[in-house]
């Protein structure tokens, strides 16, 4: 499991929240960014000069796919936009026109639990 940027010397609540993001994965949950109802006013120049440069140092191409791509609904299992989820990205208000942000849960919200609920029913 790839970890990302998550070291011995990340505090404890980030790491949580990246471990759990990515067992997320492993359980099948996809971001929650993608989700079409997230209706996020993307800054797409600010998020392609932030993650173009390090530590990322993304293609478009990845960036594109990772945070602005949207997942056909008609497709997935999954509860409405949950802005709660951890395994949405943190989005600092830079990243979007209307200035709003979001941070990832350090846990399971309640929305990524029914998700995996319905996933494993
Ligand atoms: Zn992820």
């Amino acid at each position: 499991m790839n970890l990302g940027w998550a070291t011995l010397e990340t505090p404890d609540k980030d790491f949580s929240s990246v471990v759990i993001h990515e067992f997320g994965h492993a359980l099948g949950l996809l971001h929650e960014h993608n989700h079409p109802e997230a209706l996020i006013q993307w800054n797409k120049p600010a998020v392609y000069a932030d993650l173009e440069g390090p530590p990322n140092k993304w293609p478009r191409a990845e960036i594109d796919a990772n945070v602005f791509a949207k997942f056909d609904l008609s497709k997935v299992i999954i509860t409405d936009f949950d802005k709660a989820s951890v395994m949405i990205y943190t989005i600092p208000s830079n990243w979007t026109l209307d200035g709003k942000s979001f941070m990832p849960s350090w846990k399971l919200s309640a929305g990524d639990t029914e998700t995996i609920k319905r996933l494993y029913s």
